[in-house]
């Protein structure tokens, strides 16, 4: 058998981009398993959550949400600190780029080690990556939860820190009245979790049920399908969870009993094959998430930083 291509370096194939309308001036772009993104219009500016990996991808989402509003982007919110919502922040000179103290703390730590790492495991999504003109900084940025009032009757945006999970620092942005939920890459719907710089006991924990708690009737999720209605918001954030404590199970077994990380990514591979092994970068995502898994099994607390050399080596022995 031939050995896998590296992470999503093989998968070129263009994905198709909808635009839906959620709620009055609610818009949310899904690109069949590609990052997400959002935009909430105030009474007269916007609200964007997302920015994409390059400006000249995200000037096609700008394009797109053009023909709805041509309100000014006050907000550019920021759910995590990855290089492909990230590095796309200059195409919407927004007024203010907002993101939580710990995204901003993890540029400065990583940013640059992870746009290298991500541009490497998945380029179709860097379109003209000499477009980026560098990493991107947070104007404002919060600990745990700030409001925007969004004037009119359309009540006001919560963006809120409820607990380390994907990564120690991402938000979600709430809108109450309408109750739309985006949810960044804390919840995936219909697409595989990449957990390599994630917190797997918090996320799998408090975290989802802080996100299942909103109450959301739409839920945004960082990859994959819309979910509506509380059956799917609820069974999304379920499916989330179920990924992740399989992995716990799997990885923790195989740490327990004195095995090797290659045995724990076979077994975890093994497990969640049949239900996820379809979904969009379920392959890609395996190796990092299991080798996280098994450092904080071994007691590491903070992610070590992937770099494009450490993706290659992890790579090769698990997925070589
Ligand atoms: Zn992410």
């Amino acid at each position: 058998m031939a050995a896998k291509p590296f992470a999503s370096s093989a998968d070129l194939g263009v994905k198709e981009q909808t635009l839906e309308v959620l709620a009055d001036g609610v818009y949310a772009l899904t690109a069949a398993g590609d990052p997400n993104l959002g935009a909430i219009e105030g009474e007269d500016f916007l609200v964007c959550f997302e920015a994409l990996a390059t400006p000249v991808a995200a000037r096609r989402w700008l394009t797109r949400l053009r023909e709805h509003t041509d309100k000014p982007v006050r907000y550019l919110v920021l759910s995590h600190y990855h290089a492909v919502r990230v590095l796309g922040a200059s195409a919407f000179d927004a007024e203010v780029i907002v993101s939580s103290e710990q995204t901003k703390r993890l540029i400065e730590e990583r940013g640059q080690q992870d746009w290298e790492s991500e541009y490497g495991r998945m380029p179709r999504l860097f379109e003209e990556p000499e477009s980026i003109p560098g990493l991107t900084w947070p104007t404002m940025t919060f600990r745990d939860r700030l409001t925007i009032e969004l004037g009119g009757d359309r009540g006001e945006l919560v963006l809120e820190f409820l607990g380390r999970g994907h990564t120690e620092g991402d938000i979600v942005a709430w809108l109450p009245k309408q109750e739309v939920l985006f949810a960044g890459d804390l919840v995936e719907s219909q697409a595989a979790l990449y957990t390599g710089d994630a917190f797997h006991f918090d996320w799998a924990a408090g975290t989802l049920d802080r996100v299942k708690a909103l109450g959301a009737q739409q839920l945004v999720g960082g990859r994959g399908k819309i979910a509506r209605g509380r059956d799917e918001v609820d069974a999304a954030v379920e499916q989330t969870r179920d990924f992740l404590l399989t992995m716990q199970r799997t990885v923790g077994d195989v740490h327990r009993a004195g095995g090797t990380l290659k045995q724990a990514f076979d077994a975890t591979h093994a497990a969640l094959a049949p239900q996820y092994g379809a979904w969009p970068i379920f392959e890609h995502c395996l190796p990092f998430d299991v080798s996280r898994l098994w450092d904080e099994f071994s007691g590491t607390e903070r992610p070590d930083i992937w770099t494009a050399e450490r993706d290659r080596a992890v790579w090769d022995q698990l997925q070589g």
